[in-house]
Formats: C-alpha cells, sequence, structure tokens
C-alpha cells in the first residue's frame, strides 16, 4: 500500500502486502482453519520462516489481513467524504462505500465472515471490529445530528449500521443469491429517505400530534402512530422499558389490594359507569379507532365502542355474582372454596380491535379483582389510553388499569415479569407461542386468542341471500382483518353458480373509501406492509391458478393515493392446497371452494392447522347440528357468521389459543380457587 506520506513503499511493505493478499485468497476458499503459515508461505513461493518474520504467528497474520480490509473500507468511505458537502450526501458516502461491489466480491466477502466469527475470540481483531463499528456510527450520527434531532439522530445511525452490516451479511450468507451491491445501496437508499422524509413530518408541533402520557421516568424511543388512510402521521407514543414497566407492576401491586378488597357490588358501580362513559363517548372514541385503524367510521360507531360498552356491563353483573362452593364433609366438617383474583394480570393487544380488545380483557379482569397493565399494538396505540383514562373517572384506584406502550419488547417484560400472575394474549399464532415460552418460566397462565383460517359451508338448502350476506360478514368486515373470519367459503356445487353471481354483485358495489366518510363500506388496511403482505397473496393466489372475480389489486384512486386500501376481493378456482386457502392473509381476500357431499366438506374444513371458527348455512336443523359437532373450532355460528353477543365465550382450539374470552367462562381464567376445609370437632392426632 501506497503510505499516506507519499512517499515509495520498502520492499518489506510490498511483501507484507503481498502475503495480505495472498491471506484473504487462501480464507475465501480454505476458510479460517484451513488457512496456516505454512500454507500462505507455500502459495506465496516463501519460507514459513519468513512469514513468521513478518507476522509473527497465525494471529499477527489474521490481525494483518483484518486490518487491511477494515482500512480499505475506511479508504474508501473518507474518499467519498470528501466529495460531498451535504448532510445527505456524506450519510450516502458512507452507505456506498460500506456496500460498494468490491465488498460483494465473493473473495472478499468470504474473507470478511471468516475473520467476523473469529472476532469474539481473537481480542485483537474485536478492536479492529468494534473501532470499524464506532467509526461508521460516528460518521452517520454527525451528518445525521443536522438532519433531525440528537436523540433521533443517534437511534436512526444505529439503525442505519444495523442495515448496512445486516443487508451484507444476508447476503453474504446466501452466496451473493439475496442482494447485490446495487440493489442492497437501493435499499439502504430507500429506508434513510423515508425515515428523513418520517421525521420531517413528524414535527412536535403537527397539529394533529397526540401524545400519550408516558410514565414517569420515560426515556425511551418516541415512535409516530400512521393514519393508514392517508399515510399521515397521526401522533407520537413513547416506548415503555423496563424501568416503566416494574414501576407500573409496583403501582398495581399497590391497587389491585384496594381494589381486590372491595365487594363485588363496589365493583360492579364503577364497571357500570364505564360502560355508560363509554357509550357518552362513542363518537369521539369511535373517530380515533377509525384514524388509528383505517376502518370505516360507520363500523367503529356501531361495534367497537358499543361491544367494550357491552362487555363491561355484563361483566359487573357478574362481579356482584362471584362465588365459591359450600361442600359438605359429614357431621365433623365442612369445606368451601373462595374464588380469588390473580392479582396483577396483563393484557397484550393485536391492531385490529384496539378498543375492543382492551375492554374484552380489561373487564373480566377487574371485576374479578385483579389489577391489568395492557399493551396495545404499537400501531395502533390510542384507544386503550382512553379506556385508562375513562376507567379513573369511573372511580377505578389508580394503578389498577394501566396502559405500557410500545414493540414486542414491551410485551415481553410483562410476559417475564415474576410478578405479573397472567397473561393474555391476542395476535398470531407465532406471538402466542413466543408468550406462552416466556410465561412458562414463571408459570403464569396465558389466555391466547389467536389466528384462523375459518371455512364457512354453505348448503345447497340454504336460503341463498342469507348465505351470502353471511360469506360476506365472513370476510369483509373490516377490511377483512378480523382473526375469525370465514375465508374458505366451501359451496355445496348445486348452488355454487348462483352463490356467486350474487356474491360478486354484492362485493363489485361495496363502498370503498375515506373511512372517515359515514357512506364509506370498506376502509384501509392497517399499514403499508400489511397491505403488501395482503397484495403479495393474491399474486400468489393468481399464479397457483386461482381466478379473480372481483377485486385482485390496491385502490390508489383521489384522495385514497397515499392509503393502504385493497379492494374486496373473491377468488374462484380455489384449491385445498394454495397458500391462500392455508394460511391467514387477513385481508379482504375470500376464497370459494366447491364441495359434493357432507362428509368431504366435514374432512376438509378441518384440515388446517387453526380451529378458531367455523359456520353452516343450512335449513335442516339436525344436519347444522350434526355437522357444527363435528368441525373443529371454538366459535361456531348457524345461519350467520361473526356475531359475538358478549354472553357467548369466545376462542379457538388447536393453534388458534387457549381459553376463553367473555360469557361466565372468562371468569375461569382470572380467578383462582382457594379451597378451605373447616373442623366442627375435636381434633385428635395419633401421637
Ligand atoms: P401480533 O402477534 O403481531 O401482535 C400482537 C401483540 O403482541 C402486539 O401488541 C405485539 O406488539 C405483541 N407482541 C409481539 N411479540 C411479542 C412477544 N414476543 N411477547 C409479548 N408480546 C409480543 O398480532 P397482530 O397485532 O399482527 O394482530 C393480528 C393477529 O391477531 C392475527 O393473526 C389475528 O388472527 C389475531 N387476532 C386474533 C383474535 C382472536 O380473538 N383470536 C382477534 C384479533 C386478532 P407489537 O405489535 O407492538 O409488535
Amino acid at each position: 500500500m501506497i503510505p499516506l506520506d507519499g512517499s515509495q513503499p520498502s520492499t518489506e511493505d510490498t511483501r507484507r502486502r503481498q502475503l495480505v493478499e495472498v491471506t484473504i485468497d487462501s480464507l475465501a476458499e480454505l476458510g479460517y482453519v484451513g488457512t496456516t503459515l505454512a500454507q500462505i508461505a507455500l502459495r506465496a513461493g516463501v519460507s514459513t520462516g519468513l512469514v513468521a518474520h513478518y507476522f509473527g504467528d497465525k494471529d499477527g497474520l489474521l490481525d494483518a489481513a483484518f486490518r487491511s480490509l477494515a482500512r480499505r473500507v475506511g479508504n474508501q468511505v473518507r474518499a467519498r467524504l470528501r466529495q460531498v458537502s451535504t448532510p445527505r450526501g456524506r450519510i450516502q458516502a458512507v452507505i456506498d462505500a460500506n456496500l460498494a461491489p468490491e465488498e460483494f466480491e465473493q473473495r472478499t466477502g468470504t474473507a470478511w465472515l471468516a475473520f467476523w466469527g473469529q472476532v469474539l475470540h481473537v481480542e485483537s481483531l474485536r478492536r479492529v471490529q468494534s473501532v470499524y463499528q464506532l467509526r461508521m456510527l460516528s460518521n452517520l450520527r454527525s451528518s445525521l445530528k443536522k438532519l433531525v434531532p440528537a436523540d433521533e439522530a443517534q437511534r436512526l445511525a444505529a439503525m442505519i449500521a444495523a442495515m448496512i452490516d445486516g443487508v451484507w451479511l444476508r447476503a453474504a450468507l446466501s452466496g451473493w443469491r439475496e442482494a447485490d451491491s446495487e440493489s442492497a445501496r437501493a435499499l439502504l437508499t430507500a429506508f434513510v429517505d423515508g425515515r428523513l422524509s418520517q421525521a420531517a413530518a413528524v414535527s412536535p408541533s403537527a397539529p394533529s400530534s397526540i401524545e400519550t402520557p408516558a410514565l414517569p421516568g420515560s426515556a425511551q424511543a418516541r415512535f409516530a402512530s400512521i393514519n393508514p388512510a392517508t399515510g399521515k402521521v397521526l401522533g407520537f407514543v413513547t416506548a415503555d422499558g423496563s424501568a416503566q414497566v416494574n414501576a407500573a407492576v409496583v403501582a398495581a401491586k399497590k391497587g389491585q389490594l384496594i381494589w381486590a378488597a372491595m365487594t363485588g357490588a363496589e365493583r360492579a358501580r364503577v364497571l357500570r359507569r364505564t360502560a355508560d362513559i363509554l357509550r357518552s363517548r362513542n363518537q369521539e372514541l369511535a373517530e380515533l379507532e377509525t384514524c388509528d385503524t383505517g376502518k370505516p367510521i360507520q363500523e367503529t360507531l356501531v361495534v367497537d365502542v358499543a361491544s367494550g360498552a357491552d362487555c363491561f356491563e355484563y361483566f359487573a353483573g357478574l362481579a356482584q355474582s362471584l362465588s365459591g362452593e359450600h361442600i359438605d364433609l359429614g357431621a365433623q366438617a365442612f369445606g368451601y372454596t373462595r374464588r380469588e383474583p390473580l392479582g396483577v394480570v396483563a393484557g397484550i393487544g393485536a391492531w385490529n380491535y384496539p378498543l375492543q380488545i382492551a375492554c374484552w380483557k380489561a373487564a373480566p379482569a377487574l371485576a374479578c379483582g385483579n389489577a391489568m397493565i395492557f399493551k396495545p399494538a404499537e400501531l395502533t396505540p390510542f384507544t386503550a389510553v382512553k379506556l385508562q383514562e375513562i376507567l379513573l373517572q369511573a372511580g377505578l384506584p389508580p394503578g389498577v388499569f394501566q396502559v405500557v406502550q410500545g414493540f414486542a419488547e414491551t410485551g415481553r417484560l410483562l410476559t417475564r415479569h415474576p410478578d405479573i400472575r397472567k397473561v393474555s394474549l391476542t395476535g398470531e399464532v407465532g406471538t402466542g407461542k413466543a408468550v406462552m415460552s416466556d410465561a412458562a418460566q414463571t408459570l403464569k397462565s396465558v389466555t391466547l386468542e389467536l389466528g384462523g383460517k375459518s371455512p364457512l359451508i354453505v348448503f345447497d338448502d340454504a336460503k341463498l341471500d342469507n348465505a351470502v350476506a353471511g360469506a360476506l360478514l365472513a370476510n369483509f368486515y373490516s377490511s377483512g382483518q378480523v382473526c375469525s373470519n370465514g375465508t374458505r367459503v366451501f359451496v355445496q356445487r348445486a348452488i355454487k353458480a348462483a352463490f356467486l353471481e350474487r356474491l360478486v354483485k354484492r362485493v363489485g358495489a361495496m363502498r370503498i373509501g375515506d373511512p372517515m366518510n359515514p357512506e364509506t363500506q370498506v376502509g384501509a388496511l392497517v399499514s403499508e406492509q400489511h397491505m403488501h403482505k395482503v397484495l403479495s397473496y393474491i399474486d400468489r393466489g393468481r399464479a397457483e391458478g386461482a381466478r379473480i372475480l372481483t377485486g385482485g389489486s390496491r385502490v390508489t384512486t383521489g384522495d385514497l393515493a397515499n392509503g393502504y386500501f385493497v379492494a374486496p376481493t373473491v377468488f374462484d378456482n380455489c384449491r385445498d392446497d394454495m397458500a391462500i386457502v392455508r394460511e391467514e392473509i387477513f385481508g379482504p381476500v375470500m376464497s370459494v371452494l366447491e364441495f359434493e357431499d357432507e362428509q368431504e366438506v366435514i374432512e376438509r374444513a378441518n384440515a388446517t392447522e387453526f380451529g378458531l371458527a367455523a359456520g353452516v348455512f343450512t335449513n335442516d336443523l339436525t344436519r347444522a347440528h350434526r355437522v357444527i359437532a363435528r368441525l373443529q373450532a371454538g366459535t361456531c355460528w348457524i345461519n350467520h357468521y361473526n356475531v359475538t353477543p358478549i354472553e357467548l365465550p369466545f376462542g379457538g382450539v388447536k393453534l388458534s389459543g387457549l381459553g376463553r374470552e367473555n360469557g361466565r367462562a372468562a371468569i375461569e381464567h382470572y380467578t383462582q380457587l382457594k379451597s378451605v376445609y373447616v373442623a366442627m370437632g375435636d381434633v385428635e392426632a395419633p401421637y
């Protein structure tokens, strides 16, 4: 290499450089273990002693080779930085140098990988690595600070650095199939531009911004919540970390003692008042829910808040009637059981029914005398905070219902907390497994309301218009983002053509638009990422040979251009093995399947790992009950779909979940039994 002072390299330098290059070749071909001093000497045509003379031992040689690679990237970064003056340009220079085409050459890449594998074991390599990492961070941070506030600059620098390393590593580990230099740089560029424009939109004075109250001492990451109908920032939330979660648990324990000491009737009064306040604030809460989720206001006005209020009213009734048993044990004794609260419990919500989920978890938990700490999904953080406010207004002692905000990490702090006795989660199957496994460490009980791919079976004697209406309710409410949706619609052959004709006509007439417009029937999907997931399923359906009868694309007309809207979609020609038929899409996508007879359709309906819900349309009552009894699902409907009165337990079997929400059944999941033996006579001991 050319010395920095511009003088000519000495013979020794040239020889060293040659040996370093040979080492990189050897690492690329033979890996770390196969690269020895003797091997390098052989390749370079010199004696092993000469290699040892220059580098000492193998570690010394590898150290020099690693430094040489790191120095080359450093030089590249410096050279590019010199050519630009704007902060954005300087960030790009770091990206371009680190993801330059030469970094994607197999020879260099494999050598880097060999070093990375050793970094944790060899101190000198670790030093080189950490200098390389710190430099990248500080280059990024100093440019970012000129564009965004300091704390955001710090976070964004860490994200960009992690993405640079991550994209490179994924590409390297896939044998450079997954990304090349150009696409990797394009990905990083788009990411940085996206974050910077988001940060620009996110100013503390943004008129629509809503700041949720953070717990004292909160110093965690702030994140923005987006209105999915417009793509604009709705407000900001601070993610809570362990200090906040611990503080919440301390406050909850204190509050729970007061709450549990109240009589059922006293607790019931608070819960009833909560129901009243929810109803009186229906309009305001529905509007907030619509802005946060993208669901049409015509739904949120009649379902989300109302269902939450019904739930508080129902459990207010049960709070007064909680009781144990008296057990007769003969003349000398009797026993009794007490139904006691668990203590502090956690609720973790999904984003499709944020307020309703918070109510469905809080109402039974509180009725039984527990305190609840609730974490909404990070995509929809706002209405749970309103519920906290309303409960306090209704007279709930402080600390008994608290909201913590954040991502999965905050959820994990709850599921792993030793003083939390139960977790009730609504979410995906994978999250359910993670939560259950974390909860096992402290033997918490769990209620898991998870995903589904539910069947809706239409027999040929069904009232056709009712069956079509049922299929619409089973697929398109909340733009299809409903866990219990009957997305596999099995229609008996004789009526399939007529069924499809009526169905497609009604779907085609559905009004998709601004969710705040009372005329709108189909709103936006919750996020851009989720919209792309749904669209990719539609593409897979097409590719696998299913036929789109209506819908099948994103809608960007007029005011919807920046929102995440997908047209209600119906697929025909579906087979049971297609991805759209097997996997939960969680969007407005219905698959219609044809069947011949009862036995066949039951087998096909049950051939899934899910078991959340099922529906049957038939005029033959005997058949209806016979079929329902054989369907593997926790929640079923005969001649209707997706109606969920609070009085009926709700939940799934198989991978769709454990435990039940709503109905008397929920009481089982929020209480524990204490058995008491009461002696009425003298005590005799044989000792
Ligand atoms: P997720 O499973 O992604 O998230 C659910 C909640 O769990 C979120 O608050 C999430 O936080 C949190 N979380 C994620 N990982 C962990 C973890 N390891 N430990 C603790 N908490 C964690 O579900 P979605 O929000 O995407 O909701 C859609 C899913 O919910 C669908 O599968 C749907 O079927 C299901 N669902 C089920 C219902 C039922 O009653 N059976 C009803 C409604 C929806 P964050 O979002 O911040 O990452």
